[in-house]
């Protein structure tokens, strides 16, 4: 047996069914074929089938096989009958087979093509495409809430006429002293007293100690076996064509794997006592006038001046704040020092809680302010 299956067509213009493919005129009207499809029966297009299946068709003989060949029939221009590729003239009005423009399959294809063209024009008038709100539209109303919640936060807010209850001043000195301290490191620092030595881990290193074998799983695609699809050959036959189908195999393969072991390398630790300044007490200074000065202080033995901070504050009554109607402000000595109890001053503070600042009636930074707590 060959390779090629029947195939069978439908008479388009008196409605016959399954008319085998090696005839070429209409058994019931005696028309000879024209616009068809040919099919196989029990076969849908695209099937895939195993080799066992393939034998409920129909073969043709190596002969017939040999005389229909595989190529498509093509289309007579003046009775649009279809004729085998072994015949130079119509068998049907003996026009030429020069003047043919298509063949079966050109034909075949002009008219899904036109079949796929009405189907869309069918279906447009029927739903207009719903209207929708362009996605850019919806992005710049977002962004111009986003803008105006910002521009919002950012406002200022002036907190007027506030009255001065109280200013204050705030000097400390910190003494430091020399005290002795018993440390360890892996170098002796300058002006150290060395107390002794021991050899500690100093760090680890990684070294490779064996390998050991390890089952590793693993997968692979290994042919199976052959499907065949059955393909138009454009003449009333249909031929095979196989494809390979894979399966996936797993198998265990050993592999050779690596062990470090941490092995600890030793250094020297150096014991010492070492002698450092160190903060120790603070002596404070404060007024509520405008002449800051820095504290006395008598130095003890091993004792000697460390840092100097100082801080200068105001108080003011915010009226309207009825929870929290005092509050202090800390500002730089300079601008504190034109600040006077019953004074009125402005503070303006941003919406999103930063830093509030000193400000003239119509918000413009004098000085930078730090709320006390
Ligand atoms: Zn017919
Ligand atoms: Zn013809």
């Amino acid at each position: 047996m060959s390779k090629l299956v029947m195939g069978y067509w439908d008479c388009p213009v008196c409605g016959s069914k399954e008319i085998r493919g090696d005839v070429v005129n209409c058994p019931s009207c005696g028309r000879a074929r024209g616009d068809v499809k040919f099919y196989v029966k029990n076969y849908q297009e695209g099937q895939s089938l195993r080799e066992e299946e393939l034998e409920q068709f129909e073969h043709l003989s190596e002969e017939k096989a040999a005389s229909m060949g595989s190529n498509p029939d093509w289309y007579c221009s003046f009775c649009n009958s279809l004729n085998s590729d072994n015949a130079q003239t119509c068998g049907n009005c003996g026009a030429t087979r020069a003047d043919s423009e298509a063949n079966y399959f050109d034909r075949l294809k002009k008219r899904q093509e036109d079949e796929a063209a009405e189907k869309a024009a069918q279906s447009r008038p029927s739903s207009p495409p719903p209207k929708r709100r362009s996605p850019l539209i919806i992005l710049a109303a977002v962004l111009l809430v986003i803008i105006g919640v910002f521009v919002w936060m950012n406002g200022n807010k002036t907190a007027g006429d506030l009255q001065v209850s109280a200013v204050s001043w705030t000097r400390v000195i910190n003494i430091e002293e020399n005290r002795m301290f018993s440390e360890s490191d892996w170098s002796l620092p300058s002006g150290a007293e060395q107390t002794g030595t021991r050899q500690e881990i100093h760090h680890y290193d990684s070294v490779l100690d064996h390998y050991e074998d390890v089952e590793v799983q693993r997968s692979r695609q290994v042919f199976d076996h052959y499907e065949y699809d059955l393909v138009d050959n454009g003449n009333g036959t249909f031929r095979e064509v196989s494809h390979p189908e894979y399966r996936t195999e797993y198998y265990t393969e050993t592999e050779s794997r690596p062990v470090y072991v941490q092995v600890p390398r030793y250094a020297t630790k150096y014991y010492y006592n070492i002698w450092r300044w160190t903060p120790s007490r603070d002596v404070t200074a404060t007024g509520t006038d405008h002449n800051p000065s820095w504290p006395e202080f008598t130095l003890g033995k091993n004792e000697r001046e460390g840092a100097h901070r100082e801080q200068y504050c105001f108080t003011v009554e915010h009226t309207k704040n009825t929870k929290d109607p005092s509050v202090t402000y800390r500002i730089d000595e300079d601008h504190w020092k034109e600040i006077n109890v019953n004074d009125h001053v402005f503070i303006t503070s941003r919406r999103t809680g930063a830093q509030p600042f000193l400000s003239t009636e119509k918000g413009d930074k004098i000085a930078d302010l730090e709320v006390v707590r």
